[in-house]
């Protein structure tokens, strides 16, 4: 699994399917799924709730 270095989306591709930007198999950690983002306490922590919903990584280096 890789994780995007810009909206943290998990994803298998080497170029993130949200936003088109480079992804990385290391130095991510952490997992959360989010079904709506719109709703998610933990999405808009995160800065995801204008995201797709789906699985991102906590954190990426
Ligand atoms: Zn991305």
């Amino acid at each position: 699994m890789r994780a995007c270095k810009s909206c943290k989306a998990l994803t298998e591709l080497e170029t993130c399917p949200n936003c088109k930007g480079p992804t990385t198999q290391y130095g991510w950690s952490g997992y959360v799924g989010i079904i709506y983002p719109d709703q998610s306490k933990i999405a808009k922590k995160m800065g995801l709730e204008n995201k797709p919903a789906g699985e991102y990584a906590l954190k990426v280096r």
